[in-house]
């Protein structure tokens, strides 16, 4: 072509990103920490993100929906499940079983839709073990215990015993914080969500995510060559 004619390979950043692999966004936290509202926040403006619904054996709370915060199953169900692998993780917390049904994940990322986990420590890990590099994990911090404990007495929604529960977990989450990629304090809400935000983003666009990128480049490398001669 003449000079200053465009040819060759052409890439649009849309088409860069397009054929990507989704991700799966883990949010945990200590009860307490706020990470429900950042996760519904999240869900609320965010495009191509939607929630990894997961069963639960736990007795639904009045504010809850079934099908909407979790399915609320029978022990006998969830051993169904789990013997059948239909369960990506799974864990027992405060003496319930929770998991991760298997197959809307799985669809999801194959076409490039991200999916958020509101998930445990114990699921998180697992994820790591089948999953690694499709995991983006992120630890919420409250400001302080005393901030943490006034939140879940806020919420109301729990006794005393549950809430001495819950705190005793989230020493035992604590100490694992290394293990996220990525701490994320929240003192004000707005700037944790923005942060939260910002890893998105970043996280979406990693090359390993495209293998589309490659050939693309690829093509623009020999336009190059051919020009050079
Ligand atoms: P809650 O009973 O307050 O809804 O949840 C209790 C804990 O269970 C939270 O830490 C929550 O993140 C965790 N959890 C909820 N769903 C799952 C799940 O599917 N897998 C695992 N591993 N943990 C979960």
């Amino acid at each position: 072509a003449p000079a200053g004619t465009p040819s060759g390979t052409t890439v649009s950043a849309e088409e860069a990103e397009q054929q990507r692999r989704g991700l799966m966004l883990v949010l945990s936290s200590p009860s307490g920490a706020g990470k429900s509202t950042i996760a519904r926040l999240l869900l609320d403006k965010e495009d191509n993100l939607a929630l990894s619904i997961s069963v639960t054996t736990r007795p639904r709370r009045s504010s809850e929906v079934d099908g909407v915060h979790y399915h609320f199953l029978d022990p006998g169900r969830f051993e169904q499940m789990r013997e059948h692998d239909e369960l990506l993780e799974w864990a027992e917390v405060h003496g319930n079983y929770y998991a991760t049904p298997r197959g809307p994940v799985e669809n999801a990322i194959e076409n490039g839709r991200d999916i958020l986990f509101d998930i445990d420590i114990q699921g998180t890990f697992q994820l790591y073990e089948k999953m690694r590099s499709d995991v983006v994990s992120i630890f919420i911090l409250p400001p302080s215990i005393a901030e943490m404990k006034s939140r879940l007495k806020r919420r109301a929604e729990d006794t005393d015993e549950i809430i001495a529960k819950r705190m005793k977990t989230a020493v035992g989450e604590m100490r694992h914080w290394e293990k996220y990629d990525y701490v994320v304090v929240n003192d004000d809400l707005e700037r944790a969500y923005e942060n939260v935000r910002a890893i998105l983003r970043a996280e979406r666009l990693k090359q390993f995510r495209s293998p589309k990128i490659g050939p693309l480049i690829q093509g623009m490398v020999d336009d190059l060559e051919a020009e050079l001669g």
